[in-house]
């Protein structure tokens, strides 16, 4: 039971990503979301950042308030949500962006299909016209060209 509720709010919370990036983000909230796609390798933190915190703040919450109620299921999502968070700062923050040099390339044609979409996302510098939004849920297309070019 747990393990589901854990499962399916990690994968609600793609959705609930893709869906931020691209209203939220590439919306009213341009403005904590422009340095990720105007990088400067000066400084470490990006504004973008806050973002970890808007969602760590529920994750949180869902832990704590969980677990002293006996809320177990409300314990789980929050367990879900930091998984997400866990899994969207390796792929995002270390294996993409490289910011922590903890491993630099993969063979994984999954991996490497996700970096291909969210180099296409970084194409885009302004805040209207952007595609792949989403992060672990990646269109066939990326999949194919990396097939392609392992089996080259
Ligand atoms: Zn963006
Ligand atoms: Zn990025």
């Amino acid at each position: 039971m747990g393990f589901l509720v854990i499962f399916l709010t990690f994968w609600g919370m793609e959705f609930m990503a893709w869906l931020t990036h691209k209203y939220v983000m590439h919306g009213f909230l341009w403005n904590l979301h422009f340095d990720h796609h105007t990088p400067n390798k000066e400084v470490f933190f990006e504004k973008n950042d806050a973002f970890f915190l808007i969602y760590a703040i529920p994750s949180w919450l869902c832990i704590m308030l969980g677990s002293m109620f006996a809320a177990w299921t409300v314990m789980y999502i929050g367990f879900g949500i930091l998984a997400y968070g866990i899994a969207y700062f390796l792929v995002h923050e270390v294996f993409i962006h490289q910011r922590l040099k903890w491993f630099r390339n993969s063979n994984n044609v999954y991996l490497r299909a996700i970096r291909r979409a969210h180099k296409v996302h970084h194409k885009h510098r302004d805040k209207e016209k952007g595609e792949c939004f989403g992060m672990l849920i990646v269109p066939w297309k990326f999949l194919r060209q990396e097939l392609k070019q392992i089996k080259a």
